[in-house]
């Protein structure tokens, strides 16, 4: 029998680059796959449909959601987020590994779904920087950033529910330490 993939999960407060690491990761470790989110808000330039996210109405989410489409879901400062379920049912099945780069409350859903699951939190070197890096972003005003600090210090909290946790420094360090992690929990005999 094959045996099942890993279900990878990269959680952090918002502006600490989770996206970006997890970019890296998937460019410098293409066996890993990416679980595509599904989302009601709307594309960024540069975004692709089916690439980037699954970009969808208000209706198909709630659609999804009542058929028990989703592994988990939430709302993130005024958008829903969520995890297709079937794909990543599928590809654990292959016996592929997969990653979902989601927020923390999407995260603690799937830790209590999936304890099996790898679970990596990913922390900013200080407040200060993760200030400067929402800052850089240029994508929220003085309000929606205090918003996402004060959001964040309490998110912080969570981080004993994870397995590890990654200050990111560095984007390829970062990504190598995830790697890391995977290779390691591969090898776990609890799992072997
Ligand atoms: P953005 O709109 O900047 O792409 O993402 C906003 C936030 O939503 C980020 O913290 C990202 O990790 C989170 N996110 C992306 N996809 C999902 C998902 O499927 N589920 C949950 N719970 N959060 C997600």
């Amino acid at each position: 029998m094959k045996k099942k993939g890993l279900l990878v999960v990269l959680s952090g407060p918002s502006g600490v680059g989770k996206n970006t690491v997890c970019d890296q990761l998937l460019t410098s470790y293409s066996n890993l796959e990416y679980s595509i989110s599904m989302t009601t808000r709307s594309p960024r330039i540069g975004e692709t449909d089916g690439e980037n996210y699954h970009f969808v109405s208000k209706e198909e989410f709630q659609t999804m959601i009542a058929n028990d489409g989703l592994l988990e879901w939430a709302e993130v400062f005024g958008n829903f987020y969520g995890t297709p379920q079937s794909f990543v049912d599928r590809r654990l099945e292959q016996g592929k590994d997969v990653v979902l780069e989601i927020d923390i409350q999407g995260a603690l859903q799937v830790k209590k779904k999936r304890p099996d699951g790898v679970f990596i939190f990913l922390l900013p070197p200080s407040l200060q920087e993760l200030r400067h890096r929402i800052k850089k972003r240029g994508t929220e005003d003085d309000d929606a950033m205090s918003k996402r600090l004060e959001a964040a210090k309490s998110e912080i909290n969570t981080v004993f529910q994870y397995d590890y946790t990654i200050i990111n420094t560095d984007i390829q360090q970062t990504a190598d330490w995830i790697y890391s992690v995977i290779s390691a929990e591969k090898c776990n005999v609890d799992r072997v």
